[in-house]
């Protein structure tokens, strides 16, 4: 049996033709399942019986069961789902000045294993489905009764391994009468899969594009991120490239500052050399420290300094404020303290 939230309005329209149906009748089902939210096809009021009997043989409208959830001091909260087959997935939804966003997972596990983060302390599984993606906004928009209105796809995993999946998952969140989250309010982070940067720069969603840079020299990227190995900077900075001429969007650069590592003045300016003249905002992460792992946070002077430096030099810059600090908000400590548990 199918989940309904894995069909995006193509895919409803070849159904709905297969089985000899008006096409149109996607657009209702996308109503009635985003919209009206319904928990039983037999809700739906203006599609006939015998349709809405044949869809039930076929789809299913499914769920996700929340094990827990932890909410912040600053409105933060983080879910915690288990999926049909028991494996365990982090959701965030955080509150900011222009709307509620929701962070969503992409896979269980990851395989990019970069040195800093507690994702890939737990290797890769299998990728989410395009309806456990979806879901991941569906309920969480319905347990914090809220509308959600931006999505960045930041959780565990790497959404550009899971690239089908994702794009599918993109489709069905923008759809106008559906969830109706703008292209705009969608922003996709990878830690920099070059051949599928080069993909998603001809994706026809105008979808913002982030990548997990964190570092300004292949030495220092090669110890902390293995991807590095298979796409050195250079080729990343080319695809960035590509993707701001073909979408004339600009990227969001993801920088975070680990002590001693990549926070000195001399990589603040290898960076502003790196990204001179590219249509880049950079955002500056504290490093939330992961208690299996060496990395230390910045010191507040040096964050100030490198912050300084690229202000100076031109660069679009923001030095992150930092949400969820007190529950577990780096990718994968929750999931992670509760799978030791
Ligand atoms: N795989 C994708 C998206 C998931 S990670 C990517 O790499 O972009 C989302 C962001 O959080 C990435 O920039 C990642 O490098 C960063 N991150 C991971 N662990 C972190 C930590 N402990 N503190 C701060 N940022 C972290």
């Amino acid at each position: 049996m199918n989940s309904i939230y894995g069909y995006s309005e193509d895919m409803l329209k070849q159904y709905l033709i297969s089985l000899g149906e008006k096409p149109f009748r996607s657009s209702q089902l996308i109503e009635w399942i985003y919209r009206h939210k319904i928990s039983s096809f037999d809700e739906i009021t203006n599609i006939k019986k015998d349709l809405i009997k044949k869809i039930k043989e076929d789809f299913i409208i499914d769920s996700l069961e929340c094990v827990t959830y932890q909410k912040s001091t600053d409105g933060t909260c983080k879910f915690l789902f288990r999926l049909s087959d028991g494996n365990l997935i982090e959701t965030v939804l955080m509150n900011h000045d222009y709307g509620y966003s929701v962070c969503v997972t992409t896979e269980v596990g990851c395989n990019m294993g970069c040195a800093f983060c507690a994702s890939g302390m737990k290797k890769k599984l299998r990728n989410l489905t395009t309806s456990e993606i979806v879901l991941q906004v569906m309920m969480v928009s319905k347990i914090a009764e809220v509308r959600v209105s931006h999505v960045v796809v930041m959780g565990i995993g790497e959404p550009f391994d899971n690239y089908d999946n994702v794009i599918n998952f993109l489709k069905i969140i923008n759809h106008p009468l559906g969830l109706e989250i703008g292209a705009r309010h969608i922003t996709v982070s990878t830690c920099g899969l070059v051949d599928k940067i080069y993909e998603y720069s001809n994706f026809d969603l105008q979808v913002n594009l982030a990548i997990s840079l964190h570092a300004p020299t292949n030495e220092i990227r090669d110890k902390i991120m293995p991807i590095n190995h298979a796409y050195k900077i250079e080729k990343l900075i080319d695809a960035i490239k590509y993707y701001i001429e073909k979408t004339n969007r600009r990227v969001t650069i993801e920088y975070i500052l680990i002590s001693g590592l990549n926070d000195t003045a001399e990589c603040a300016n290898k960076l502003c050399d790196l990204l001179h003249g590219l249509n880049v905002y950079v955002n500056l992460i504290p490093y939330n420290e992961v208690i299996e792992k060496p990395f230390k946070r910045s010191k507040k002077e040096d964050m100030v300094n490198f912050f300084d430096i690229l202000k100076k030099r031109r660069i679009n810059v923001q030095l992150r404020k930092e949400q969820g600090g007190d529950i577990d908000a780096a990718c994968g400590q929750l999931r992670s303290k509760h799978m030791n548990k």
